[in-house]
């Protein structure tokens, strides 16, 4: 028998919850739901949350979900009622993202992909709740030539064993092991594959393209694109990704659905955006493709358009300038004019 909700408001976990995508979850949730975030902090920094902390419906838990946890093992659910109430919810946001320290986080990504689901699934089997992975379009690996959007049924040409498979592979054994464990155990699972997403509170040294572009243009560096500048990619603002992400959960839908925006913009023209919006005078360099840089693919949501109602709605323009004035205005940046 599921755990039913007994208080007016549901209990949620939110593994990952102090990093980029998962701290607007958990600003998104907590407007009508208890929140209980959890992070080790691996890719991410507590500024992420602070301002949730001093809210009464919010409980921050420091733990490395690669390792089994009990809720009953933290006192300060109590407060929750996590005994009697139970959980309802269980979004699954972990995984080290950080480009530049990629290679330093092989295993923790091993890890995260393997254990942590099997830990955070493990939550969700014991409390009867709901389950949501965020997966990723790297489930898919590099589009092969010619092919124009990605679609759920395709099942992906990715290399098992190259520098990225910890992340890329290792999603797609994350999904695997979503979908076995919500069989067996009769767990209600969803995936959201997402794409390429930005907005306000991207860490800085992720190594993403907006970040980098975004330091360097305050700093009066040069923009550096990796390619020739005709590369294309797409870019979903964070709450389009996150209202996708609770539709998900809210709604009933069978296997993975894809998160992102279906328009394509040059590379070139995000950096000329960036260095307008940041009123810098920074130029434009090209450089060589890194190895664990992904070719992008471009999401079909239709399944996403048809089944929960989604598509992302904010121009990129209007992201962009968001996302400018958070890294200009929240973070040690400085500007240098030059
Ligand atoms: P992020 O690095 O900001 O967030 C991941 C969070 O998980 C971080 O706070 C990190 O500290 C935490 N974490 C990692 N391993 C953990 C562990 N073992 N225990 C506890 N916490 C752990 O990255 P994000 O961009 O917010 O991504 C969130 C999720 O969405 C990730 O699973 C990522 O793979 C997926 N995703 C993101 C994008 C994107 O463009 N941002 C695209 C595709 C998929």
């Amino acid at each position: 028998m599921p755990r039913q909700t007994i208080f007016d408001q549901k209990n949620i976990l939110v593994i990952g919850g102090a990093g980029f995508i998962g701290s607007h979850v958990c600003d998104e949730l907590i407007k009508h739901n208890k929140v209980i975030c959890i992070d080790n902090f691996i890719t991410s920094q507590v500024s992420n949350i602070e301002h949730l902390l001093g809210n009464p419906n919010f409980i921050f838990l420091k733990h490395d979900v690669s390792t089994p946890f009990d809720l009953n093992q933290f006192p300060e659910l109590e407060k929750f009622q996590v005994q009697f109430q139970g959980v309802q919810e269980v979004y699954n946001l972990a995984t080290p993202t950080n480009r530049h320290e990629f290679e330093q986080h092989v295993y923790q990504t091993l890890l995260a992909n393997s254990l942590a689901v099997r830990n955070s699934l493990e939550i969700a089997r014991v409390y009867q709740a709901k389950y949501l992975l965020a997966s990723s379009s790297a489930v898919y690996g590099d589009p092969l030539p010619g092919q124009d959007t990605l679609v759920e049924q395709y099942w992906g040409y990715v290399d098992p064993i190259g520098p990225r498979s910890c992340y890329n592979e290792g999603k797609r054994f994350a999904e695997s092991f979503v979908m076995g464990f919500g069989q067996q155990f009769n767990v209600n699972v969803r995936i959201a594959r997402i794409f390429n997403t930005y907005g306000p509170r991207m860490a800085l040294n992720s190594g993403r393209m907006i970040p980098d572009f975004v330091a360097a243009a305050a700093e009066g560096r040069e923009l550096i694109i990796y390619g020739d500048g005709t590369e294309t990619d797409t870019y979903c603002y964070v709450r389009d990704v996150v209202d996708g992400l609770l539709r998900l959960m809210n709604y009933s839908v069978t296997g993975p659905v894809n998160l992102g925006s279906p328009e394509r913009y040059p590379m070139m023209s995000v950096a000329q955006k960036i260095i307008q919006f940041t009123e810098s005078k920074s130029t434009i360099k090209f450089d060589h493709a890194l190895p664990f840089l992904m070719k992008p693919g471009v999401a079909d949501i239709h399944k996403a358009k048809e089944r929960l109602g989604w598509f992302p709605v904010v121009a990129l323009d209007d992201g962009l300038r968001q996302t400018v004035a958070d890294m200009l205005g929240s973070r040690v940046l400085t500007y240098v004019s030059v």
